[in-house]
């Protein structure tokens, strides 16, 4: 059941005054931070954007073969292995998956949405079963990933 929306009546994306969109001082540039305080099972953001074919930097994969682009914040969300937040994308919802403290950083596993990444990447997200590199859920990891997960079990 979706949670409504404390302020405005009005459609359309409007600015989410709790959460920010950060550099992490980390090679991925942009992330997202929340302000406040978030509960396991909390909707934090309800997200809008422009859905289709296209695969991007910033989209999100909807279902097989549509992406939504043009997004407030979740575009910016950053990979974890052992991800704080995951995405309804039936529902449209960003949703904690434990208790979050502010100013902590928001992220998602990006296999959990994205059959294939528009860019595959070595990850240290420092999460004990961290994959090392990360790939979409229905792709193998590329040469430079295959070169990168060889020469750490080297
Ligand atoms: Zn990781």
């Amino acid at each position: 059941m979706p949670v409504p929306r404390e302020s405005s009546p009005t459609a359309g994306p409007q600015p989410d005054a709790s959460l920010e969109v950060c550099d992490t001082d980390s090679e991925y540039g942009l992330g997202v931070r929340t302000l406040v305080p978030r509960h396991e099972g909390e909707v934090i953001h309800h997200f809008t954007g422009v859905i289709g074919p296209e695969l991007k930097q910033h989209t999100l994969q909807v279902s097989p073969g549509l992406h939504i682009s043009e997004t407030e914040i979740i575009g910016f969300l950053s990979h974890s292995c052992a991800p704080d937040c995951r995405l309804d994308m039936a529902a449209s919802q960003l949703v904690a998956l434990r208790d979050i403290r502010p100013g902590d950083l928001l992220t998602i596993d990006y296999a959990e949405t994205e059959d294939v990444l528009y860019r595959q990447f070595a990850c240290h997200c420092g999460a004990a079963g961290c994959r090392r590199w990360i790939t979409g859920r229905l792709e193998a990891p590329n040469a430079d990933g295959r070169a990168h997960l060889a020469a750490l079990t080297s």
